[in-house]
């Protein structure tokens, strides 16, 4: 079924390459080439999370880099006339978009939020006001007299034999992109979209990722500009301005921006409506004006409004109704069988100080969030962390795992000083953590979720994906994803969305998720809160085999009957500060404790410690 609406596609494709009359063979070409662009968009805006209006400026610095070789770059190397000369433009080409969306990504991507997408209209005006003013690359005017690419003595200037090589182009793009997305570093590109914390915990370095998508979204762009130069054979800088950086920005999120297919079904819905517009609106209207970018805009806020993920999923769905005798077909990674197994690291012998964190402080400007906290987890205990709302529990978490420094203090993790390090050097230490407000993947499956957890445990980077010579590792890493579900006990969900389940499995899913890193230390924030009765025993149990498999567990929890059953040791914050450390037997009787909890009087938590404590 996944595979029904694309093959279709393929078949209309080559059906109308080989059938439709020579103008219309070039409307193809062109949703081709806008298709590329749109598809480099998807992986950025729609996987990534990053937004960018200027992909038009990498197709034209691919375009001149192959027009200006194949002209008056020729002349000066001696190579004039050679077949080679599209060949070289296409290196050139390559390499000069690749070198600039390095710098300017460098640039660039650190900024957040609303600065990053107006960052890329910033270059997009530049380069393109570059482009019309380098007299030798012909200024306003453009340059001609571009070669056509020739393969094997075949000359590509119809536009029919141009359009299968564009089209194969695109068709390969997008199979090593779906395999790309369909792997270990697939999971971790998605990540990026649900902030750095999230992903940065995982092990993944996000800078780095988001750099590398935002060079592969160039590259495409590039690929487009240098096919486009050699069916033009003629460049200026019209078609690589802001106007059509946004409309290639339109064809992603219209056709979809998740999804891959998305950009081809936008590519061609959008230039064929631009055709028609053009066509129709002088004639309705009865006057020239550029009355279609009216029309184009409104219709764009019609069809978002309608269909905010885009119309590919639409059609998607559509088609699974209409043609219902065909099951969904699970997924290559789905099948992959579970024989295949990571080497699993050994646990520090029991006892052994893992984590430690000595006279730890936090201030955010005069308010001291955490004073001199001293706490250590060992391996085979769990250690609970407790104290009213706003005492500096997940302040003191953010500190031990690399989220945030410590104003002073030292932190060690491993007996390695840790302060200073993000926190993908503390998930390769051996923390694993789970988070207060759960944070997943919401759309993806509960084993997608987990396997992300066992990013650092692969090693196959993205040639290997695209060309699926991760299959082996890709298995291991499910089958490592699949144990960890079923220890956890929602074996029944794996391939359920991970934001349709109920909260509290939802952080169970966290919970497996970093057992999947096979981490030493585990770091729960508040993991039985929304759990029912029945869920938060079989919580307790997983927590006590864990304990009893050698693991060192910090847990942060408000549910008292809970914590006082589970934990070992026990450490009370108050204002940032420890008030009491001890057995829970010990800690019960701390009258400090008691007036801390008791002095919340709308603190549930504390009316139920003072209970026990009393009774
Ligand atoms: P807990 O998790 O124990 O409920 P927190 O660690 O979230 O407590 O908060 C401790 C105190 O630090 C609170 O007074 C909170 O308002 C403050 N705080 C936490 N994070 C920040 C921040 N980023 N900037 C300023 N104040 C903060
Ligand atoms: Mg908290």
């Amino acid at each position: 079924m996944r595979r029904l609406l694309p093959l279709a596609f393929v078949a209309l494709l080559a059906l109308g390459l080989a059938l439709l009359p020579e103008f219309q063979i070039t409307l193809v070409n062109n949703i081709g080439l806008y298709a590329l662009v749109a598809i480099g968009l998807v992986m950025m805006t729609g996987v990534a999370g990053m937004t960018s209006f200027g992909q038009a400026a990498f197709v034209g610095l691919a375009a001149y880099s192959t027009g200006w070789l194949g002209t008056a770059g020729a002349q000066m190397l001696g190579l004039a006339g050679s077949p080679l000369l599209p060949w070289l433009g296409l290196l050139l080409g390559l390499a000069v978009a690749g070198a600039v969306a390095w710098v300017l990504g460098a640039v660039t991507l650190r900024l957040s939020g609303h600065y990053l997408p107006l960052g890329t209209i910033a270059w997009g005006l530049s380069l393109y006001f570059l482009f019309g003013n380098l007299e030798f690359l012909g200024g306003h005017t453009g340059m001609g007299g571009i070669p056509p690419i020739e393969i094997g003595g075949l000359s590509l200037i119809a536009p029919r034999p141009l359009g299968v090589l564009i089209w194969a182009v695109v068709l390969l793009a997008m199979w090593a992109l779906s395999n790309l997305l369909d792997s270990r570093e697939g999971r971790a590109i998605r990540s990026l979209k649900s902030g750095r914390v999230m992903a940065e915990s995982m092990g993944i370095d996000t800078g780095r990722y988001r750099l590398r998508v935002f060079v592969l979204a160039a590259m495409l762009a590039a690929l487009s500009g240098w096919l486009y130069a050699h069916q033009q054979r003629f460049v200026n800088p019209t078609p690589f301005n802001l106007n059509i950086g946004i409309e290639y920005l339109f064809m992603a999120v219209v056709g979809g921006a998740g999804h891959l297919w998305g950009a081809v079904l936008g590519a061609a819905l959008i230039t064929l409506m631009k055709e028609q517009l053009q066509d129709w609106l002088p004639r309705l209207l009865g006057a020239s004006g550029q009355f279609e970018v009216v029309a184009f805009g409104l219709l764009m806020l019609l069809v978002l409004q309608r269909y905010a993920d885009g119309l590919w999923p639409m059609l998607s769905a559509l088609t699974a109704r209409l043609l219902p005798g065909m099951k969904a077909r699970p997924t290559a990674t789905a099948q992959a069988a579970a024989h295949a197994a990571l080497p699993q690291p050994t646990l520090p012998p029991c006892g052994q100080t893992l984590l430690a964190a000595r006279e730890v402080t936090k201030r955010f400007g005069g308010l001291v969030a955490n004073h001199k906290v001293a706490l250590d987890v060992r391996a085979g205990e769990v250690h609970a962390l407790i104290g009213p709302n706003g005492a500096g529990k997940s302040t003191f978490f953010n500190m031990i795992s690399g989220v945030d420094d410590p104003t002073e203090g030292e932190v060690r993790l491993m007996d390695q000083p840790m302060v200073g390090h993000p926190s993908r050097a503390f998930a390769a230490r051996g923390m694993g953590r789970t988070f207060q407000h759960v944070r997943l993947l919401k759309e993806r499956s509960v084993l997608d979720n987990v396997a992300l957890g066992a990013h650092r445990r692969g090693h196959k980077g993205w040639f290997a994906a695209m060309l699926r010579l991760d299959r082996a590792e890709e298995a291991a890493l499910l089958a490592e994803a699949r144990r960890q579900i079923e220890r956890c006990g929602l074996g029944a969900y794996v391939d359920e969305a991970a934001g349709s389940l109920p909260l509290g499995a939802q952080r169970i899913v966290e919970i497996a998720r970093a057992l999947a890193g096979a981490p030493c230390v585990l770091l729960l924030d508040e993991p039985a809160a929304g759990l029912r009765h029945k869920e938060k025993h079989q919580l307790a149990e997983l927590l006590s085999q864990l304990r009893q498999e050698g693991l060192g567990i910090l847990i942060v929890e408000h549910d008292m009957e809970f914590v006082m059953n589970l934990a070992d040791r026990i450490t009370v914050l108050d204002f940032g500060q420890v008030i009491s450390h001890g057995t829970p037997a010990q800690v019960q009787r701390d009258p400090k404790v008691l007036e801390a909890y008791l002095g919340g009087a709308d603190d549930l938590a504390g009316a139920a410690l003072a209970e026990k404590a009393v009774a």
